[in-house]
């Protein structure tokens, strides 16, 4: 016989066999114990956490004339549950990735019409169903208004976001969860334990961790796992299949991170790198060991949490406790940070040590890039700018043009415009005894004898203890002398 992937071979039949989505489960077999069952469906979620093989279930069990004895569950055992793949014409598997114009959806809406041949329901599993162009979408739409009878669609997609709102308002949404580690270790030693294949906890637990919260993926490792190692399947095992690097150097890089380390930082990266890890992975690596070290340092129970050898738990403890819960906490922004950055930069490698050795200097207690961003957000505040921009500006008191802005500055606020004419036409100075003196044409003089000089001294004696005197100056402008040079004509020259 073939070989059958675990994945395939242990593919849910029921809903018992459903992993971690509990929440769902228990509303579609409900539907199906009191004959509630809707027109659409939408089934969101990451991959791999049981979206189609959920639909598939659903789907026989909407069919299968004993599921309500069997607590819900298709029965396994009359026609229409035996009846799998294109042989039973009742249900539909389609991939919209694939099949994504409008025809396609045209095509549905054409067939749906004909009654189902064995079953009560004709049922359509849609995959990927985001993939859909607009018109399909289109389409799709009006068969989901208006479904005969005995139609039930069954949408599933991981980017539910790309849906459009008619399509959502028309389905029953379930949204599929990440499925926690502990319950996929569970998971693969069931399924090890059926094949008769001895594990160690810690290899099935590395393995969980591996998968992320999917369990297709999970098992798909435990998968390659089983096939590459012979007899008792050991942690290092695992870590051979998954091409980790060795948890020994990646424990040696991360102490040299974070117990600031330069030297060591670099010529550990340069010899992982060199043995062929790939810079992303190492990153990811690195981070996951600073999240271990995390739980070690909050959790009490992290060894369990963890389930690592002993040893290997030992010397996270070791580290744990030489490091702050900021500095580790600050790692972990920073690696994750750099994570997409690695995807698309030309030089990972060097974005990655930049990275650690940022790291290593700080204490993670004051983030520099948070204060900057901060102080660079507080100055672009509109109260900020320009309404009193003489918050902005220091006032040097031993000059008089200095203290001449500082005023106007102020003055600017009180909204004065006749003087606004005054600036550019005034010459200041000191005198002798520290009095700020103005020359001013007639105009000017005019203006502020009679009317500003209380306010300008005022302001003026906020940077300036002396007096302030007004004179007039009789003594053309540098344009007025430009303008009677130029009434002279060419014909005469200066010495
Ligand atoms: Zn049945």
């Amino acid at each position: 016989m073939s070989y059958v992937a675990l994945y395939r071979k242990y593919r849910p039949a029921t809903f018992d066999e459903v992993i971690g989505q509990d929440h769902i489960v228990r509303t579609l077999r409900n539907q199906i114990l009191q004959d509630k069952i809707s027109h659409a469906y939408l089934f969101c979620g990451t991959r791999g956490t049981g979206k189609t093989s959920t639909a598939k279930i659903f789907a026989r069990a909407v069919n299968c004339p004993h599921a309500k004895t069997h607590n819900g569950n298709p029965c396994g055992e009359c026609d229409v549950c035996n009846t799998v793949g294109n042989a039973n014409l009742d249900i539909i598997e389609m991939d919209a990735a694939s099949n994504n114009g409008v025809d396609y959806a045209r095509d549905i809406r054409e067939k749906v019409q004909y009654p189902p041949v064995n079953g009560r329901y004709k049922v359509y599993i849609i995959d990927e169903v985001h993939m859909l162009s607009v018109g399909a979408f289109n389409a799709l739409l009006k068969t989901l208004e208006e479904p005969p009878q005995h139609a039930l669609f069954i949408l599933c997609t991981t980017e539910v976001h790309k849906l459009p709102a008619t399509i959502l308002s028309r389905c029953m949404r379930f949204d599929f969860r990440l499925v926690p580690a502990p319950m996929l270790a569970k998971h693969i030693a069931s399924i090890y334990d059926r094949e008769g294949k001895q594990y160690s906890p810690e290899a099935v637990a590395a393995i969980a961790q591996a998968g992320e919260g999917s369990v297709r993926d999970a098992v798909s490792i435990a998968d390659r796992c089983y096939a590459m190692s012979e007899g008792k399947l050991q942690y290092s095992d695992v870590l051979n299949v998954l091409g980790v690097s060795s948890r020994q150097n990646i424990a040696s890089l991360a102490e040299a991170v974070l117990c600031n380390q330069p030297a060591q930082i670099l010529s550990e990266t340069d010899q992982l790198v060199s043995e062929g890890k790939d810079v992303l992975r190492l990153n990811k690596d690195l981070s996951l060991y600073v999240r271990d070290l995390l739980t070690v340092k909050v959790c009490e129970n992290a060894n369990s949490m963890l389930m690592l050898p002993q040893d290997a738990f030992e010397q996270l403890q070791q580290l744990a406790d030489k490091v702050s819960v900021d500095k580790l906490l600050y790692a972990i922004q920073q690696f994750v940070d750099a994570e997409n950055g690695l995807k698309y930069a030309l030089s990972p490698l060097m974005l990655f040590e930049a990275t650690a050795l940022r790291v290593a200097s700080s204490s993670g207690e004051v983030d520099f890039d948070g204060l900057d961003k901060r102080v660079t957000r507080l100055e672009q505040l509109p109260q900020n700018i320009g309404a009193d921009s003489r918050r902005m500006y220091v006032v040097d008191k031993t000059d008089p043009k200095s203290i001449w802005k500082g005023v106007k500055m102020a003055l600017d606020m009180r909204n004065e415009p006749l003087l606004s004419g005054v600036w550019s036409d005034v010459r200041v100075s000191f005198d002798a005894q520290r009095n700020f003196v103005l020359r001013c044409s007639e105009g000017s003089y005019w203006l502020i004898e009679n009317k500003y000089k209380k306010i300008l001294q005022a302001e003026v004696g906020q940077f300036c203890d002396g007096k302030l005197i007004v004179e007039l100056d009789d003594s053309p402008t540098d344009s007025e002398i430009d303008k009677q040079l130029s009434g002279l004509g060419k014909n005469v020259t200066f010495d």
